[in-house]
């Protein structure tokens, strides 16, 4: 049987899709290629052993189909985004609540392991560090559209946690922090490929707001190393579970890092939230994973530290030069 990767085509999955490729399984793929895209797939589907579905996974008749065949399902996809999500909230809550509710009905109906990517924004604005699963989630305003990325997703996981409680369906619910690595574009606001593309190109680095919110960057491998880990777990099944990296930095410590890295001379900039996302945004001062309990369940512990993170988007910016990467 094949493994179901919705949004494999997306930065997160593609990655998750070579690995699994890499262990012998064949993949179906449900990809509409919004934020995902084809070239990150291009050279697994000469495989064979990928499928590639061009829609989205709102259509119920083909996920149904797709699960149906399937002895696992990873569900990635999402909008993905802070920039996207502030441009096309309809799409966002569409794509994440009516999209996971009918990947769950179909693994429901055939009883199949199903995995969800949620997200640390889940946390909202909560000030706790570090932030555990079952910590309150502290939400903004409905007025500010930031938070309807984290009430969509949130919502995502109870229904998936609901499944587990009514009729044990094998669910996990991963709570992704920032995770950064090679193919990863910066055009929906992603910090790490936007400055490392500043700095490439010559242009000022913008750090938004005074520069001394903070956040924790994962290496994309050691999350999808997790992953495959913890759809093997029996004791994962049912839980909220962090993934991330718990080294903290500050967004200007960011900026310096990368300049230095790339040997670049850009200026630093500071630009005011209002200017960077539209007026009313609302930022979190820090969010840094408690890491104890996926440490305890898999053994995880990140082993990429930040500087082989920006490294290696470096390289593949570089890599990637007059073509798609080009965007990044
Ligand atoms: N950020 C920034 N400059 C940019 C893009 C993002 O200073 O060009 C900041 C952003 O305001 C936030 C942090 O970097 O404080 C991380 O942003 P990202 O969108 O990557 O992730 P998230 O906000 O979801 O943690």
């Amino acid at each position: 049987m094949s493994i179901l990767v919705t949004g494999g085509a997306g930065f997160i999955g593609s990655h998750l899709c070579r690995a699994l490729l890499a262990q012998g399984e064949d993949l179906i793929v449900i990809d509409d290629l919004s934020t995902g895209t084809y070239d990150n797939l291009a050279e697994l589907e000469d495989s064979k052993r990928l499928r590639l579905i061009v829609d989205n996974v709102n259509n119920a008749a083909l996920v149904d189909e797709c699960v149906r065949e399937a002895s696992a399902v990873y569900h990635l996809a999402s909008a993905v985004g802070v920039r996207l999500i502030i441009d096309q909230p309809v799409r966002t809550i569409e794509s994440i609540v009516g999209g996971t509710e009918s990947v769950l009905k179909a693994c429901a109906r055939y009883r199949r392991p199903f995995l969800l990517t949620s997200t640390s924004e889940v946390y909202g604005k909560g000030s706790k560090v570090p932030f555990s699963e079952n910590d309150d989630t502290v939400m903004g305003a409905t007025s500010t559209r930031r938070w309807s990325y984290a009430c969509a997703k949130a919502l995502d996981e109870f229904l998936a946690l609901a499944h587990w409680v009514e009729s044990k369906l094998p669910v996990i619910v991963v709570r992704l922090f920032n995770t950064v690595g090679p193919r990863q574009t910066g055009q929906y606001g992603m910090v790490v490929p936007g400055f490392v593309k500043q700095a490439l190109n010559g242009q000022p680095i913008t750090v938004y707001g005074d520069g001394q919110q903070s956040r924790c960057f994962a290496h994309v491998q050691d999350v999808i190393e997790a992953l495959l880990q913890l759809m093997l777990c029996p004791q994962a099944r049912g839980q909220v579970i962090n993934i991330g990296n718990n080294q903290e930095i500050t967004i200007l410590g960011l900026a310096e890092r990368v300049k230095k890295l790339t040997g670049s001379s850009s200026p630093i900039v500071k630009i005011p939230y209002d200017q960077a996302y539209g007026e009313g945004f609302d930022d979190m001062r820090r969010r840094v994973p408690d890491l104890s309990k996926v440490h305890n369940l898999i053994g995880y512990q990140p082993k990429r530290d930040l500087d082989q993170i920006i490294r290696d988007v470096i390289e593949s910016q570089k890599k990637g030069a007059g073509g798609r990467n080009a965007e990044c």
